[in-house]
């Protein structure tokens, strides 16, 4: 079978979020299972850094494009990366739309104008492309994201399949609906059924309605996001939808993610030598400065600055940390008001220490080395740190949302609270804390990091979906 994801991110090309590890990590388990599998992604400036940085190489395929759009011609080629797995990296090489500041917005945090515009063009690329690439037509096309959510939308009318991966709903790319003709779409797609979202154009909106299969990254998500709380203003249309709409739970990818291996730690452990983590908790609170008294856990956050992430209800217990006897770690960018009230906060309290950086082997070290990993997010699609929590003995606590709560098991593997407010937080961590100072500790770690969160299941639920598209065409 050949698959042909399209994404704006993936690992270890490019990253602001979830998407890129998913993006990452599901072909490889695709193509161990047999499957010829590429993935499409555009040349971000961020991307030639990285392959400088990890030496990676990128050899030109000899395949340009020359996209037709807003009365424009654009040009661009492909650069490709093989991978040891079989999969392949497809670079769409358009400096004009990639060779930017940062993936979507620029230096002052604005997004970028053309946003609509440069995704379409990458979108348009990689149908072009796709068959000389791959020696044939894929079987199927797997979109991510509003980014690719036009490949569905362009190949409506074709006999191809298309599936389409919502990662999170609360990024649905809408742009003036003036951008639809200027990308070749007609107007018959321009109605509420469909790409139009209160008079302006609705990507993610229109590739959910015209996608042959509409994923999301957990079941409890795929429910969730029906209901009004959830739905980001598309409930009814989601609703609409249901039938096409499956959870698909996201997995951690062992070779980056396992601290049997990871080499950005300072020792490496399992749940059979765990003498390691100690090492590593060492060396985090060495880094931090933290004076940590025994019987004292370190909890940790590693999360973009959002309202999603519920990262000001941790501001809101940071104060109180000596009541509970605990140490907090904070790493993460996005809303300077969010950064900056940290950043006060850390320079108040000996027992708060914040880094308002992006910073992957940092993130790392932070997994292995803390106690507890918070997610108080109001809303959570999948969520991965509670996963790579669980691999790492650290144990997850977090609001009872989303893919949280498929994944962590209350009083067994983590702690999950209903009410996602500070005071709810502090009820979680009252309890865990507790735990800590027992013996049943241990236990709770041992279980933890005998989940199985790897690919495999996944990577064959995403397979299994294929073959039934692929059949009724
Ligand atoms: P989301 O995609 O909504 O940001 P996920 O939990 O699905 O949330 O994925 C977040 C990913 O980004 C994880 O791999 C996490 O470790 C990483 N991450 C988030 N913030 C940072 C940061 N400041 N430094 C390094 N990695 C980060």
């Amino acid at each position: 079978m050949k698959i042909a994801h399209v994404t704006a991110e993936v690992v270890p090309w490019s990253k602001t979020g979830g998407l890129g590890d998913v993006a990452g990590a599901l072909p490889k388990a695709q193509a161990r299972e047999g499957a010829q599998v590429g993935v499409f992604a555009p040349f971000h400036r961020e991307a030639r850094h990285a392959a400088e940085r990890h030496g990676l190489q990128l050899r030109p395929t000899g395949v340009g494009v020359r996209v037709h759009m807003g009365g424009a011609d654009f040009t661009g080629t492909f650069l490709e990366h093989s991978w040891p797995d079989g999969s392949t990296t497809y670079l769409f090489d358009a400096p004009r739309f990639f060779d930017r500041h940062g993936l979507y917005v620029d230096e002052n945090g604005r997004d970028y104008e053309d946003n609509g515009f440069r995704y379409a063009v990458f979108c348009q690329a990689v149908l072009q492309a796709a068959r000389r690439l791959m020696g044939g037509v894929p079987d199927v096309f797997h979109a991510h994201d509003w980014q690719a959510a036009l490949i569905p939308m362009y190949l409506r009318h074709a006999p191809v399949p298309t599936v389409l991966t919502i990662h999170n709903l609360a990024y649905q790319g809408v742009f003036h609906k003036g951008l639809l003709p200027a990308i070749g779409l007609d107007w018959s797609i321009f109605n509420a059924a469909q790409a139009e979202h209160y008079d302006r154009f609705g990507m993610l909106k229109g590739g959910i309605a015209t996608a042959d299969a509409v994923t999301t990254v957990s079941p409890n998500y795929a429910v969730e996001i029906t209901t009004e709380r959830f739905g980001h203003g598309l409930h009814h249309f989601i609703r609409n939808h249901a039938r096409r709409l499956r959870g698909i739970i996201n997995g951690v990818d062992e070779d980056d993610w396992s601290p049997r291996v990871d080499p950005h730690i300072a020792s490496r452990y399992s749940s059979s030598h765990l003498d390691g983590k100690a090492d590593c908790r060492a060396s985090l609170q060495q880094e931090f400065g933290l004076q940590v008294n025994p019987g004292e856990p370190v909890l940790a956050s590693i999360s973009r600055f959002t309202h999603q992430k519920g990262i000001d209800l941790l501001a809101d217990i940071a104060p109180r940390l000596e009541q509970l006897g605990a140490h907090l770690i904070i790493l993460g960018t996005g809303d300077a008001a969010l950064e900056d009230r940290l950043r006060w906060l850390d320079s108040r309290h000996q027992r708060l220490a914040v880094q308002v950086d992006f910073n992957v082997p940092l993130a790392h070290r932070i997994t292995a080395g803390a106690d507890m990993i918070l997610m108080p997010s109001r809303f959570e699609p999948c969520g991965l740190n509670q996963m790579y929590g669980m691999a790492y003995g650290t144990i997850p606590v977090v609001h009872a949302t989303g893919g949280l709560r498929d994944t962590v098991e209350h009083d067994v593997t983590g702690f999950l609270f209903e009410i996602d407010d500070a005071a709810g937080l502090w009820w979680a961590l009252e309890r865990a804390i507790e735990r800590y100072r027992s013996q049943h500790w241990h236990y709770m770690m041992m279980e933890a990091m005998s989940r199985d969160f790897s690919w495999r299941g996944p990577a064959d639920e995403y397979l299994n979906l294929y073959r039934e598209l692929k059949s009724t065409f």
